[in-house]
């Protein structure tokens, strides 16, 4: 297997430290806990890795192209024949505009993640976990997902052409990801419960049938979306901002983000550590539970939100998100559905647009800059995680007032004005 490898790779406990070989189908230590996939820093300190990177930026040649196969010495160093790739990544990062005005930030940015192919930043985790897969010989893949982890496995299995088996829960799955789980040609089971239900189920199925299990438990998953970082730093010249601010939901995203950093912190690549804030919406909190009361880990039982990205009562990365808040001295903060739909309305309104979720980032950076957490000359880079249009219905229901069943109010309403067809009401409409 090894020549498979272009550098030594292993897997790691987080817990007992216990090592496994890197391509034996494997997600948690015998110990039970999840595993981290380990490089050879040492090995690749004799690289210059940002010279390398720099020099792949902006290139058509695959898998240079690929926003995170370009670095991929950091993520997983295989042969490139091996690689499943749809040129993921390669993601904007904007100013944010009304959205930094609303938040009270002067130096905030947005990095787009639904500028990926499937519009979720899940791809750039898909992409690793997929090309893990088939060096394992894997021809089925399965996932539990609340509907973007669905929507980007169904694509990438079928570019691999493998079967993918997703599990989502009962219920409102937004429709945009619902189409695309359905439109890619993954085999869909809708399960009667939720997804700390379909998550559990999916483990045992996977285990049971020799399926290759792709939820961010998949320790490749994780080493993908590390580029998240490494394309934003590489964005920012690779000076770090202040603040790294994005929801949580399973925890996986902020995991790896940390992951990186530490991993680039150490190589020398950068020299600062940029402080993560971790926001969870107020009906799916078991982070920011335990972060404030400073209690022990405890899930949320029936976790509600309509940030349904983040509808996670039972998050399995929790350990990997306070790690990587430990090593950058993070914060976790939660977020109503009011300030969620808020903020979404004003990052909408700037032109950008994002899901629900995503303006987690907006909604936790402003509550922390009106707290004072962050500093009024902080530059902060919020993440925005899924594309608007994965959950057209949270739209219209904000600006058309039906949002009143889950008590939230259209502040911001961008209301649609009913008129008859003539010239004389359409310039009574534009107040001309
Ligand atoms: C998956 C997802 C999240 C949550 O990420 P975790 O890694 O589960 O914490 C947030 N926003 C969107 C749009 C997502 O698809
Ligand atoms: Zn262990």
């Amino acid at each position: 297997m090894d020549a498979i490898l272009k550098h030594p790779l292993k897997l790691r406990c987080v817990a007992c430290h216990a090592e496994y070989d890197p391509l034996e189908v494997r997600y948690r230590c015998d110990c039970g806990d999840l595993l981290d996939v380990v490089h050879d820093l040492d090995a690749l300190r004799t690289l210059d890795l940002r010279a390398l990177w720099d020099q792949r930026w902006g290139s058509r040649r695959f898998p240079d192209d690929s926003g995170v196969w370009r670095y991929r010495e950091l993520i997983l160093p295989v042969e490139e024949s091996r690689i499943v790739s749809r040129m993921e990544g390669n993601t904007r990062l904007y100013p944010a505009g009304k959205a930094g005005d609303y938040a009270g930030i002067e130096h905030l940015l947005l990095k787009h993640e639904g500028e990926n192919p499937t519009a979720s930043f899940k791809d750039r985790g898909m992409t690793c976990g997929i090309t893990a897969a088939r060096l394992m010989g894997a021809t089925k893949v399965a996932c539990a997902s609340t509907g973007n982890t669905s929507a980007s496995m169904a694509s990438y299995a079928s570019v691999a052409g493998m079967e993918g088996i997703i599990f989502i829960p009962e219920g409102k799955i937004a429709y945009g990801k619902l189409s695309q789980a359905l439109a890619y040609g993954g085999k869909t089971l809708q399960i009667e419960g939720d997804f700390d239900v379909a998550m559990e189920l999916v483990q045992e199925v996977c285990a049971k049938l020799d399926i290759y299990l792709l939820n961010s438990i998949n320790p490749f998953r994780i080493e993908g979306q590390k580029a998240i970082a490494f394309e934003l730093l590489q964005q920012l010249d690779w000076q770090p901002p202040d603040w790294i601010v994005l929801p949580g939901g399973n925890l996986g995203n902020n995991s790896a983000i940390a992951k990186g950093l530490a991993e680039l912190y150490d190589l020398g690549i950068v020299r600062k550590k940029p402080r993560l804030a971790v926001i969870q919406a107020e009906g799916a909190n078991p982070l920011y539970r335990m972060w404030a009361n400073k209690t022990p880990f405890e899930a949320v039982r029936e976790a509600d939100t309509i940030a349904t990205a983040i509808k996670i009562g039972n998050p399995v990365s929790w350990q990997k998100s306070l790690r990587g808040l430990e090593w950058s001295n993070g914060v976790v903060e939660q977020v109503t559905e009011q300030e969620i739909m808020d903020a979404k309305a004003w990052v909408d309104a700037s032109g950008i647009g994002a899901e629900p979720a995503s303006c987690c980032s907006i909604a936790g950076a402003k509550k922390l800059r009106e707290q004072g957490v962050i500093a009024a000359g902080d530059r902060v880079v919020g993440i925005l995680t899924g594309h608007l249009l994965k959950d057209p219905d949270a739209v219209v229901d904000y600006h058309t007032d039906n949002l009143g069943n889950r008590h939230i109010a259209s502040t911001f309403a961008n209301r649609p004005i009913q008129i008859p067809a003539t010239l004389e009401a359409v310039e009574k409409a534009l107040g001309a």
